[in-house]
C-alpha cells in the first residue's frame, strides 16, 4: 500500500468521523461517504454521556484513551459538560468492584471515589438510597452534543485537506488490483461520476454496517436494539447539577439512568431494554412508546421520588448497534482482506468509546495491527466473535 493510501470511510457518525481524523491526521487520503447527512443515524439520537466508571480493567483502559482525546478536543472547541457519573451499588460485592475500579482509573490519571450510601444524597439530594450500598462517582466525567462532535470532527477532517460527501451512498463495490471502486448514488446520468477509487474501506455503517459488509461479500453479525429516551420536565430548576446516574452494574440493576440536561431539564433512558427483533435501520419506530414512558415514570418515583413537579415531556427511540458479546468490532472479518475494515458495533457506548475506536481503526488501517492501544486486537470481528447473539 501506498504511504498514503486514499481511505473512504462509510458512515459520518461518531465512529466514522473519529477514524476519518485519526487517518488524516496521520497523512491519509481520506473521503467520508455519507448516506444521508452527518450524525442523522444512532449518532444524533444519543443521550451523549461519556464516561469511565466501569468494573472491567480494559473497558476502562479503552475510555482513558477516549477521554485524552476528548480533552484534546475540548481545546479545539468541543463542549464537554463534566456532571460527573455516578454508577449505582446494590451489594457489597460491587463495592469491591468499584473500589479496584478507582484504583485502576487512579493508576491511568482519572479521578473517581466511593460513596456510602449515606453519602449519596450529598451527591442527589433527591435519592432515595434504599436498596443501596453506595455507588462509584467520577467528577469530570459528562456529555455532549454528539450531533456538535460529529460537525466539529468534520470541520477538523475538512480542514486536513479530507472530504465528507453527504448524501452519497454506497451501492456496490468492484474489487480492483489493490482496491476498490466504490459505486454510490449521486449523479443520475454519469455513471463515472458515481465510483470512486480508493484502497481502503473503513465501514461505520452503525446498524447498516452489516449491509456495507454485504456489498463486499461479507457477513457481519449486528444487531440493532431500539432504545427510549425521554425529557423530564421539572417546575423549577434543581438547586445543584444532576450528575449522570446509573443504575447498572454489568448487567445487573433496573438499567435506569438520568442526568442534567439543562437548568428545570433531565434526560432519562433505560439502558436494559431490548428489542425483541432485530430493528430494520431504515424503517423503526422512532418515537417513544407511551408504556415505555410509563414504565420509565415509575422507576423515576421509586429512585428519585422528590423532584419538584416533575413531568415526562418529549421522547424519542434510536438505534443501538449490539455485537453478540456486547463488545465493538474494530478491525477486519477476514484476514485475506485486509483491506476492509470494520468500525461498528458499538452498542450503548458508541459516543464515549468513538475517539479510541477511530484511533484502533486508523491504526488498522496504516499498520495493519492494532499498534497504540493494548489487547485491542481482541476487538477484531474474528469468527469467533462475529456471530449471531440474540
Ligand atoms: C437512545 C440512545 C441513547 C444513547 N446514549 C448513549 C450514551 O449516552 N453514550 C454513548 O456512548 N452512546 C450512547 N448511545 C449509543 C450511540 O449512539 C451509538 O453507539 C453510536 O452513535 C453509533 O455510532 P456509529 O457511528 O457506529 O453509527 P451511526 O451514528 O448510526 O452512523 C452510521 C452512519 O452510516 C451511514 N450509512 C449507513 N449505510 C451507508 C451507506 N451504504 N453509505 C453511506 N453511508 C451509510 C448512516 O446514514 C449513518 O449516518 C445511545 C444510543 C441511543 C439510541
Amino acid at each position: 500500500m501506498t504511504a498514503s493510501p486514499h481511505v473512504v470511510v462509510i458512515g459520518a457518525g461518531t465512529l466514522g468521523m473519529c477514524t476519518a481524523l485519526d487517518l488524516v491526521e496521520q497523512g491519509a487520503r481520506v473521503t467520508v461517504l455519507e448516506a444521508q447527512s452527518i450524525a442523522s443515524g444512532s449518532s444524533g439520537r444519543s443521550v451523549g454521556v461519556v464516561g469511565s466508571q466501569f468494573t472491567d480493567p480494559f473497558e476502562i483502559m479503552l475510555r482513558v484513551h477516549s477521554l485524552r482525546r476528548f480533552r484534546q478536543w475540548e481545546g479545539e472547541g468541543l463542549a464537554f459538560n463534566h456532571i460527573g457519573y455516578l454508577r449505582l451499588a446494590r451489594t457489597p460485592a460491587q463495592m469491591e468492584l468499584f473500589a479496584r475500579s478507582v484504583e485502576i482509573q487512579a493508576e491511568a490519571g482519572l479521578r473517581s471515589r466511593l460513596v456510602r450510601a449515606n453519602e449519596l444524597r450529598e451527591l442527589v439530594p433527591h435519592i432515595n438510597p434504599d436498596g443501596l450500598e453506595g455507588g462509584l462517582f467520577g467528577p469530570d466525567n459528562g456529555f455532549l452534543d454528539p450531533h456538535e462532535m460529529c460537525n466539529l470532527l468534520a470541520q477538523m477532517v475538512r480542514a486536513k485537506g479530507g472530504e465528507i460527501r453527504q448524501y452519497r451512498k454506497l451501492l456496490g463495490v468492484q474489487r480492483r488490483p489493490g482496491g476498490y471502486a466504490l459505486e454510490t448514488d449521486g449523479d443520475p446520468i454519469d455513471r463515472e461520476r458515481r465510483l470512486i477509487d480508493c484502497d481502503v474501506v473503513v465501514n461505520a455503517g452503525g446498524a447498516w454496517a452489516p449491509r456495507v459488509a454485504a456489498l463486499f461479500g461479507q457477513r457481519l453479525h449486528i444487531w440493532p436494539e431500539r432504545h427510549e429516551a425521554v425529557a423530564i420536565h421539572l417546575d423549577e430548576p434543581l438547586r445543584y447539577t444532576m450528575p449522570m446516574v446509573m443504575d447498572l452494574v454489568n448487567g445487573e440493576g433496573s438499567g435506569l439512568n438520568f442526568r442534567h440536561e439543562k437548568p428545570g431539564e433531565l434526560i432519562a433512558e433505560i439502558h436494559k431494554v431490548k428489542s425483541a427483533a432485530p430493528e430494520d435501520p431504515d424503517n423503526y419506530n422512532d418515537q417513544c412508546e407511551e408504556q415505555s414512558k410509563v414504565d420509565l415514570a415509575e422507576l423515576l418515583l421509586e429512585r428519585v421520588p422528590d423532584l419538584p413537579g416533575a413531568r415526562l415531556g418529549r421522547g424519542w427511540a434510536g438505534l443501538y448497534p449490539v455485537t453478540a458479546d456486547h463488545r465493538p468490532f474494530v478491525g477486519p472479518i477476514d484476514a485475506s482482506e485486509p483491506t476492509l475494515i470494520t468500525a461498528a458495533g458499538a452498542g450503548g457506548y458508541g459516543i464515549q468509546l468513538a475517539p479510541v475506536i477511530g484511533q484502533i481503526a486508523a491504526d488498522w488501517v496504516l499498520h495493519g495491527a492494532p499498534v497504540s492501544v493494548p489487547g485491542s486486537r481482541s476487538l477484531a470481528p474474528s469468527a469467533e466473535r462475529n456471530v449471531p447473539g440474540h
